[in-house]
């Protein structure tokens, strides 16, 4: 890859992807996919593509293997909040797609009337430092619990009492005997830099392609 070319990281597949390539597009960007599938190159300007887990872009973006780089809010305050880097990286804009919030939920049973319900409870999530900073918020002695996966049946198993985990319809949820109660952490995709200064060459290519994102997102409102 040359250095002079602007590196983008984005979502390999999953909810953040289609509204990815869908914004590149929209600002007038081809986008032609390596074999390898994990990086990609604009035909209309000097940018190159890596493509990733979601979970690696703040990572990848803060240590300079990327200039910028798409991913969830969720994702990135959570990162920010473990202080994992010391230059970490920096939120440039809200880009609108991939709208979600980190929820707390408990089991249907319960009459819930305030955060104070969860005093001395467990609570199992995928996010334990934005579930941490929100039970700081609101005053509560709560322990969080680091699930990486299949957060939702945690209660079931008696390993928790509650969780705290990203909802969509809810469904799932149900479907395990809870039900949504709070709003943690409201989410959107965001574009993310590196907070060193760029060279001239890619200076010129980022601010072209902020110019157009900005286009296409203000032509959406
Ligand atoms: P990866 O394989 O890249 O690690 P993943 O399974 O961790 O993917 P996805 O489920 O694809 O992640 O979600 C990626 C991001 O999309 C989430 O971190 C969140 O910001 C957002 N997101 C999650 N669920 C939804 C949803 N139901 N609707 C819209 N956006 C969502
Ligand atoms: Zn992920």
């Amino acid at each position: 890859m040359s250095e002079q070319r602007l590196r983008i990281a984005i979502q390999k597949s999953g909810r953040l992807s289609d509204g990815s390539f869908e914004l590149l597009k929209s600002c007038g960007l081809t986008i032609s996919r390596g074999r390898d599938k994990l990086y990609g190159r604009v035909q209309e300007m000097p940018i190159d593509i890596l493509l990733l887990r979601d979970d690696d872009i703040p990572a990848f973006v803060a240590d300079d293997a990327c200039d910028i780089g798409i991913v969830g809010q969720n994702v990135f305050e959570e990162e920010l909040l473990n202080e994992t880097h010391e230059a970490p990286a920096q939120e440039v804009m809200r880009l609108g797609f991939a709208r979600c919030r980190l929820m707390l939920a408990a089991p249907k049973e319960w009459t819930f009337d305030g955060a104070s319900m969860l005093e001395g409870k467990r609570i199992a999530t995928s996010y334990p430092a934005l579930t941490r900073a929100w039970l700081e918020r609101e005053g509560v002695n709560a322990k969080a619990v680091m699930m990486k996966g299949s957060v939702e049946v945690a209660p079931r198993l008696k390993i928790a009492d509650a969780v705290c985990d990203i909802v969509s319809t809810g469904a799932t949820l149900d479907a395990n005997g809870l039900k949504p109660v709070s709003t943690v952490f409201a989410s959107e995709a965001i574009l993310i830099r590196n907070q060193n200064a760029f060279s001239p060459e890619k200076l010129v290519v980022f601010e072209s392609l902020l110019k157009r994102i900005n286009g296409v997102l203000t032509s959406k409102d």
